[in-house]
């Protein structure tokens, strides 16, 4: 057991200003604490935020839904706004983790899981190569075992993916996230909070350390939705089994129809890379298809081109073509 300073802040100033730089956040803990068992994290200084009255809201306006980071994924996935103005994701967040979880975890929480690549998800002293935990040491999955690895955005340093299901949503949505840091507050576009290992290098962070655009003392505060009239959406989740488990594959899909076939469609996949997926030169293709599983699937099937499977996973790209294709028809639908 560790020693650690434990605060529980009483505003968002309060959890912004928290001093340390060995400093961590906690709202529903169900992420936080396997870091804490496995040796992931050893923060100084531990500050919850379940004293911040207001963060916890889910409101509609007309023009877009705003999402609070405390509210549970459970609150979120049957709140009636979000069921009406963003089912993708009211499913996402229904298909993630358990009931008991779900009653536990933040909205917040959830888009900055780790991945759940084995070789990170192994208690100290790790007896192989893991970048992500560190920095130097190699990459055990790229010639292990790696059939839930990447397909996109891969480097050598690191083919983990992210494991956020409500992310996937909030991309395909063009969901911006809310955030409260030193410097005031800030949105980023859901689609590129996330960062690949070429994107962080790109910003000079540690390729295979750095997942978000999060500076260290910021706080996600919640989520920023627009409302599209007439727009539809779905998400499909493939897994190994009913509940509980996370995505071989995910697809979200957000469309909108005119006289029958596809006008407009966002598609964002999960479980492909470190950061939810858009596929954009497929967002162009399938405007003016009808949106059926017969049509789609040769369509999408053509926009995997950059996709760089490892030796055990290229199962992923037909199937994630097809968990796209039934997400557009089911959206549809
Ligand atoms: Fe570690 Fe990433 Fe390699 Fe997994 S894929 S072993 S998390 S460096």
């Amino acid at each position: 057991m560790r020693d650690f300073a434990y605060s529980l802040a009483r505003s968002l100033d309060e959890a912004v200003a928290a001093d340390g730089a060995n400093r961590m956040l906690i709202a529903g803990g169900t992420e936080f604490l396997n870091w804490f068992r496995l040796g992931v994290a050893a923060p100084d200084h531990v500050v919850d935020l379940g004293g911040i009255d207001g963060l916890r809201a889910i409101e509609s306006d007309g023009d877009g839904l705003t999402i609070g980071a405390l509210a549970t994924l459970a609150e979120v996935g049957e709140n009636a706004a979000v069921r009406a103005h963003a089912p993708v994701l009211a499913h996402a967040c229904l298909a993630a983790a358990s009931p008991q979880i779900r009653n536990r975890a933040t909205i917040g929480g959830n888009v900055l899981q780790k991945t759940r690549c084995a070789y990170f998800r192994a208690e100290e002293p790790l007896p192989w190569g893991c970048n992500k935990r560190h920095s130097g040491t190699g990459c055990a999955a790229l010639e292990g075992i790696n059939d839930r690895h990447a397909i996109f955005g891969w480097t050598e340093q690191c083919v983990a993916v992210h494991p956020s299901d409500p992310a996937v949503a909030l991309a395909s949505l063009d969901a911006e996230i809310e955030i409260a840091g030193p410097s005031g507050r800030r949105t980023v576009p859901a689609a590129i909070f996330h960062l690949t290992q070429r994107e962080a290098a790109d910003l000079g962070l540690d390729p295979a350390q750095a997942e978000t655009r999060l500076q260290p003392q910021d706080v996600i505060t919640g989520y920023r939705i627009p409302i599209r009239p007439g727009a539809r959406s779905a998400y499909v989740k493939v897994r190994e089994r009913a509940s509980y488990e996370y995505a071989l594959v995910s697809a979200a899909a957000v469309i909108e129809l005119e006289r029958g076939v596809i006008a407009r469609a966002a598609l964002a996949l999960g479980s492909v890379a470190q950061k939810p997926w858009r596929l954009s030169e497929a967002e162009e293709r399938v405007i003016g298809q009808a949106p059926t599983r017969d049509a789609l699937l040769p369509v999408l099937k053509q926009c995997f081109g950059d996709a760089r499977p490892l030796a055990d996973n290229g199962y992923k790209i037909a199937m994630a073509a097809g968990a796209a294709a039934r997400a557009i028809a089911e959206a549809a639908a």
